[in-house]
This record gives structure tokens, C-alpha cells and sequence, in this order.
């Protein structure tokens, strides 16, 4: 358990990271070179997204037609597969997005006989071009509802009550946002829908990226000042090219510190972008650690190289 994790770390920072399953048809093999190198800084865990499946609509025939385009499947795979490997504790991420309540159930109930003990619970961003999330006909609309999904299963109680289950015994993430979820109307009541998680049982919170430190600090505060007790980690993602600088704050929402992002605008080439992001990496993992953060929970995408080199500069 990730909460079980931390406690046996006695205050010591762990090491872990996310990644993302290939496009269909990919080789594992480029996802797990990437994995390789980052081994040696013992990550007790490794997170794996699940990508809805997008689609695009289109006439034909006359009818309207979902013609999908983009998957990332696998991530149940992958999670066996990390399990034999590295021999590390695999936590897949579940989303509301695409599945009925019950499915959702089918979808644990292979978690747990994998043996996979921990989750991620989210709900997912609305599909590529949708102006809003649209749960599935019979799904949930939000990552609470699904909380409260896997908290009765943990209780063997499944949804239609009267079957009776052997409980299933996960440990629960969550998504916390240091500087808002884009779309919530103030701060305010975000935090009282992240504070409604917990409540509703959710273990940790796992934070979205963030490049300044004080963001972190602030939301971690105002946590512990709510009542919240729960392992808060902070989320990393180094930066790596010049025009990560827009694309970053337009998709998570986020905002670059003036230093960072005049260091990156000074820089010649992407390479020397990403040794500007390295070494921002470093003074921010250094300042977490000193705040007492539990874990350094990379976002790989795809790229382990510098990531490496944090790590080596920290561990
Ligand atoms: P929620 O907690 O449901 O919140 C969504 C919005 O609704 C917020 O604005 C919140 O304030 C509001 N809200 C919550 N509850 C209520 C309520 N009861 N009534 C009204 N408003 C409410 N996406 C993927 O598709 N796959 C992944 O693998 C994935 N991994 C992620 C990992 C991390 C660490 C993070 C931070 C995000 C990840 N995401 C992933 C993206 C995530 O799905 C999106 O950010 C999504 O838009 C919100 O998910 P959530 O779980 O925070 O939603």
C-alpha cells in the first residue's frame, strides 16, 4: 500500500514515477528502456495511466458514426508486466470516463485478482475537442462517486447489494490541484470537493505538475489546516523544450515562475532547455524534501534521461 509506504519511509523521501502506456500498436519495449535506468532510485511503486478511447463522429450512411482514432490500451497489462519485471508495486489509474458502474466493477475486480492493491482514482478529462466531460450513460460523473464505488467494495458491498463479495482491500489516490482544476470556479470550492474525497474515504492525494514550489507548500498547508491528514505528493515534470512553456500551462492549467521561463527563453537549443529543466528540477526536489515532502512522483511521458539526472543530483 502506498500509505504503507510512506509510514515504513520514517520521514525519508521516496522516489516514484507515472507513465504512460504506448499508442496502440507500439512496442513495449521503447516504454520499458525508458523504465530501466530509473530503477536504481527504488521507486516502491509505478503509476500507469488508462486512456479513454477517443473517437471522432462522422456521417456515414447517412447515420452518425463513432470512428475511433488515438488508444492507449494496456494499462492492466502494463501493470502485470511491471509487477514480473521490476518487481515493484504497480498502481493503475481508474477513471469515471467510458464505464458503467459496472464495468468499473468488472475493471477491479481484475485489479484485485491481479493483486494489485492500490488506485488511482480520477475522473477523467472530457474527450479531445468536447467542450465538457460527459460521463458514460450509467457512470460516474465524478471521482468522489467512484471512491465511494471502491470504499463498498472494500466493504464487499457491490452494486447490486445482494450479492454478497469477498472485500476487495484497496488503498485509494486521488488528484489534488495545487493551482485549481481548470474547472472549478474558485480554489475554494475545489478544496471542498477534494476535502469530500477524502472524507469519503480516499487514502492520499497525488498532486497535478506544478513548477513552483510555493504553490505546494500553500495547498499543503491549507490541507493540514482543513482537517486534512492524508500523504500529500507533490507531482513533477521536468521541463524540457522551449515550447513546453505554452503547452504546459495551456493543458494543466498551470503557471511558469518569471525565472524559469527567462532562463528557458536565454537558452540556444532544447538541449539547453532541458539542463535549464534539470537543474530547476533539482532545486525544487531539494526545497520539497526539505518541506517534508513523502515522495517525488515523477511524470515520465515517455522520457527518462533527465529525470535520471534529478534523481542522481537528489538521491
Ligand atoms: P473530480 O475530483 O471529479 O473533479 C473534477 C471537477 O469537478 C473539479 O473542477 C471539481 O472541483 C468538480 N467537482 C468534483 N466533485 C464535484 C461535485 N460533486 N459537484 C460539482 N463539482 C464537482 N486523466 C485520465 O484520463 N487518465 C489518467 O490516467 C489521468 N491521470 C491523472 C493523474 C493525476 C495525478 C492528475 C492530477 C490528473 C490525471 N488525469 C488523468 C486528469 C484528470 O482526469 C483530470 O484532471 C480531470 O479533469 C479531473 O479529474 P479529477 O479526478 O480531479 O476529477
Amino acid at each position: 500500500k502506498i500509505t504503507q509506504y510512506i509510514e515504513k519511509a520514517k520521514g525519508k523521501t521516496l522516489f516514484s514515477i507515472e507513465i504512460i502506456p504506448p499508442v496502440k500498436g507500439e512496442s513495449i519495449q521503447n516504454l520499458m528502456n525508458n523504465i530501466d535506468p530509473l530503477m536504481e532510485f527504488k521507486p516502491p511503486f509505478i503509476e500507469v495511466t488508462y486512456h479513454r478511447e477517443e473517437y471522432i463522429e462522422k456521417v456515414v450512411d447517412g447515420r452518425v458514426t463513432k470512428i475511433p482514432t488515438r488508444k492507449r490500451p494496456g494499462t492492466v497489462g502494463i501493470c502485470s508486466s511491471l509487477m514480473q519485471r521490476y518487481k515493484v508495486d504497480a498502481v493503475p489509474h481508474v477513471i469515471c470516463g467510458g464505464f458503467t458502474k459496472e464495468e468499473t466493477e468488472d475493471f477491479l475486480f481484475d485489479l484485485h485478482y491481479l493483486g494489485i492493491e492500490n488506485v488511482l482514482v480520477l475522473r477523467g478529462d472530457p474527450i479531445k475537442g468536447a467542450a465538457a466531460f460527459t460521463p458514460e450513460k450509467g457512470g460516474h460523473a465524478y471521482a468522489s462517486d467512484l471512491v465511494e464505488q471502491v470504499v463498498n467494495m472494500n466493504k464487499g458491498i457491490l452494486l447490486h447489494e445482494e450479492t454478497e463479495s469477498f472485500p476487495t482491500n484497496f488503498c485509494i489516490g486521488v488528484a489534488g490541484y495545487p493551482e485549481k482544476h481548470f474547472e472549478a470556479p474558485n480554489f475554494s470550492t475545489d478544496f471542498t470537493y477534494l476535502k469530500q474525497k477524502i472524507e469519503l474515504g480516499a487514502d492520499y492525494i497525488v498532486t497535478q505538475m506544478f513548477f513552483d514550489n510555493q504553490k505546494y507548500f500553500d495547498f499543503v498547508n491549507k490541507c493540514r489546516a482543513e482537517g486534512i491528514t492524508v500523504p500529500i505528493i507533490p507531482g513533477l515534470k521536468p521541463l524540457t523544450t522551449k515550447k513546453q512553456l505554452t503547452v504546459l500551462p495551456r493543458i494543466f492549467h498551470l503557471d511558469m515562475p518569471e525565472d524559469l521561463v527567462n532562463a528557458a527563453m536565454d537558452c540556444k537549443t532544447d538541449k539547453d532547455v532541458k539542463q535549464v529543466g534539470i537543474e530547476w528540477g533539482i532545486k525544487q526536489c531539494k526545497e520539497l524534501i526539505e518541506f517534508g515532502a513523502p515522495i517525488l512522483h515523477f511524470y515520465t511521458m515517455g522520457k527518462s534521461d533527465n529525470i535520471r539526472a534529478i534523481a542522481e543530483g537528489i538521491f
